[in-house]
């Protein structure tokens, strides 16, 4: 049974987290991709999925993007928006073999995270990277230089460095868990205790857990509104099964199943980085709560700035950026 059948009319109220959904790097992305349509017409490639979210994905398609996995999967000579993930180097070389004109579409929080990994590489630092093996983020972040990839997933390895007391440099995925990776960093230190430890954890997902703990917190069951393939989402639906609450995570109504709400008359909703404030709306109307309650510290208030070659696009289309959602 995965139907919101016998869901409406059960009374109900909805703890719906605040922040959720967009961060400004999604919201960048998003423009990007649009104000690259405007500007070069269409078709504009997009390498991996834009955002980790199917409804984005298809949104953008409809308006001429086309998504391709790989580089040498785009035309010699196209335009080629990369995603919000972040690429390897090989990634832009194979790109300037294809004579493709390329708008990096990379989160500004994830580039300093590859700014930092140059640096330390050139201070002859040992990098330590924690982050989930295959995410397109790790595969970004990896390919900037020399790192050991820690994934607490299959267990805390801390590499031992012929060194020995080598000089280490950690830095971390920026959509993990807060909590794991602190336990992570934790064991790290203890076997490098003068490691320089960054904290890349990006505002928008350190927001969105502490608002899922709130709702964690007060309501019996959360639903977490999104894709699967979100790293953020997933963590997000951890975070509240760790408050012992049961989290399920989808990406709208239709994956509801009414046994969930067996008993239950506060649900909580959040949503990942990447999510539309659609799909939350939909989810909402689909429960027809009693009422709705905010919990969380509220909006954030950040944006980030275009590339430089899209902004005059911006100013003559008209697009209102930087505050979909
Ligand atoms: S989740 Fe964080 S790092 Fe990822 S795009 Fe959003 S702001 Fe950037």
């Amino acid at each position: 049974m995965t139907t919101t059948e016998n869901v409406e009319g059960r009374s109900m109220d909805v703890y719906l987290a605040s922040p959720r959904g967009f961060c400004a790097g999604v919201v960048l992305a998003v423009d990007i991709v649009e104000l690259a349509l405007k500007k070069y017409g269409t078709p504009v490639y997009v390498k991996h999925q834009i955002v980790h979210n199917p409804i984005v994905v298809a949104e953008t398609e409809s308006k001429g993007a086309i998504t391709v996995d790989e580089v040498t999967d785009v035309p010699e000579g196209s335009v080629v928006v990369f995603s919000a993930h972040g690429s390897p180097p090989s990634d832009h070389e194979e790109a300037k073999r294809r004579n493709l004109t390329v708008i990096d579409a990379t989160c500004p929080l994830v580039t300093r995270v590859h700014n930092e990994a140059k640096k330390y590489a050139r201070e002859g630092k040992k990098i330590i990277l924690v982050g989930h093996r295959g995410h397109q983020e790790v595969i970004g972040s990896t390919g900037q230089t020399d790192m050991t990839l820690i994934d607490e997933r299959e267990g805390i390895d801390v590499p031992e460095f012929e060194e020995g007391d080598a000089e280490v440099a950690v830095l971390t995925q920026t959509t993990l868990s807060v909590r794991d990776t602190a336990a992570a960093i934790d064991k790290i230190t203890e076997r490098y205790p003068s490691a320089l430890v960054r904290n890349d954890i990006c505002y928008a997902t350190t927001n969105r857990q502490e608002a899922a703990s709130q709702l964690a917190e007060v309501a019996e069951m959360v639903l977490v509104i999104g894709a699967q393939n979100s790293s953020n989402c997933n963590r997000l639906k951890e975070v509240a099964e760790s408050y012992g609450v049961a989290s399920y995570l989808i990406n709208g109504p239709q994956e509801m199943d009414s046994r969930w709400f067996n008993g239950i008359t506060r649900v909580g909703i959040t949503s990942g980085a990447s999510t539309p404030e659609s799909s939350v709306a939909a989810v909402i109307k689909a429960i027809d709560p009693k009422n709705v309650i905010y919990v969380g510290q509220g909006d954030e208030n950040i944006t980030f700035r275009l590339p430089a070659e899209l902004q005059a696009t911006q100013k003559t289309a008209g697009i209102h950026t930087g505050t979909r959602r």
